[in-house]
Order: C-alpha cells, then sequence, then structure tokens
C-alpha cells in the first residue's frame, strides 16, 4: 500500500494508466496505487514510482520490488518437496526456477517501462495537474466515484493528446 495520501489528480493519473488495467497481471482493473520500488528498498515517495496495480497483485507483491516477488513466487513454485534440495534437477532445480523467473521478468519490465513512460509523459501529467482537483481523497469510495465521473473527461484528454485545459481561452 502507497503509505503517503496522495492528491485526487495523482489517483486518477496512475489509475487510468494502461487502460486502467493492473500493471503486473495486465488483466484486472486497477484499484490500487503500487510502489514499484518499495520506499523501505530506496523507492521514491513520489508519483514517478507508482504504478497501477490489481488489489490481489498488489497484496501478493507486497513490500517488494516485481523481481524480488517473481523470483520467489518462482522458487516456491519449482521447489516441490520431494525435488527439494536437487539442485541440478532439469524441471525443479534452481536454474529452472531462475529462467521461469527471467521469462516472467523480461514481459514484467517491458509492462511496467511503456507503463512508467505514459504516466511521465509531460503532456499527460501536465494535463491531470491542470485539469483534476488536488484535494486529497478521504476514502475508497470518493477515489471510486471520482474514477467514474472523470473518466468521459480522461478519454476525451487522452484522443486530443492531453491538449485540452480548462482554462484555455478558446
Ligand atoms: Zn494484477
Amino acid at each position: 500500500m502507497a503509505q503517503k495520501r496522495f492528491a485526487m489528480n495523482i489517483w486518477l493519473m496512475v489509475l487510468t494508466a494502461n487502460e486502467g488495467i493492473c500493471v503486473y497481471c495486465d488483466r484486472a482493473e486497477a484499484t490500487e496505487l503500487d510502489y514499484v520500488i518499495p520506499p523501505a528498498m530506496g523507492g521514491v515517495e513520489w508519483w514517478t514510482n507508482l504504478a497501477p496495480a490489481c488489489i490481489s497483485c498488489h497484496q501478493a507483491k507486497s513490500a517488494r520490488t516485481p523481481l524480488d516477488w517473481h523470483m520467489s513466487r518462482s522458487m516456491s513454485a519449482s521447489w516441490f518437496p520431494a525435488q527439494r534440495g536437487d539442485i541440478l534437477h532439469e524441471r525443479y532445480g534452481l536454474r529452472a526456477a531462475y529462467e521461469e523467473a527471467r521469462a516472467w521478468a523480461e514481459i514484467v519490465l517491458d509492462n511496467v517501462e511503456r507503463v512508467a513512460r505514459e504516466i511521465s509523459d509531460p503532456k499527460r501529467h501536465g494535463w491531470f495537474a491542470d485539469n483534476l482537483s488536488w484535494w486529497v481523497p478521504r476514502n475508497r469510495l470518493e477515489i471510486q466515484w471520482s474514477l467514474v465521473c472523470s473518466r468521459p473527461r480522461i478519454a476525451k484528454a487522452k484522443a486530443s493528446g492531453w491538449t485540452l485545459h480548462s482554462t484555455q481561452i478558446q
């Protein structure tokens, strides 16, 4: 869980990236702000370190980097009790676990980097700062409500290349 209380425009900016889908499973709806690099591991407590995540991936990943998370997942999935300790086992040995984690890492790094570029795009970031409110949401309901209300405006702004400004004189 992102501990810092982020402003609504940051919530919406991150949650609507990647078409509103979790950056890790690329399947479920994103409802959480996830620190890609946990602050405890040196990650900055700022939006540049945030990615949209579903509740399930967010909780499973916990305070780890995506790479640590999947290395341990791959290790526990590969090390069945019967084969535990067999370093050289073709299917359940250390290298097999590593190769599996590495294959997944390639995919997730592509996703994470693509979404990080989308979030840090100055035009997109500027649009969220200029057009959406800066107040800090008090609860989940406010975030969900703002998301539903803002979605059409965000979609329209995205389609126009983030050039719409509410303060712009026509
Ligand atoms: Zn997910």
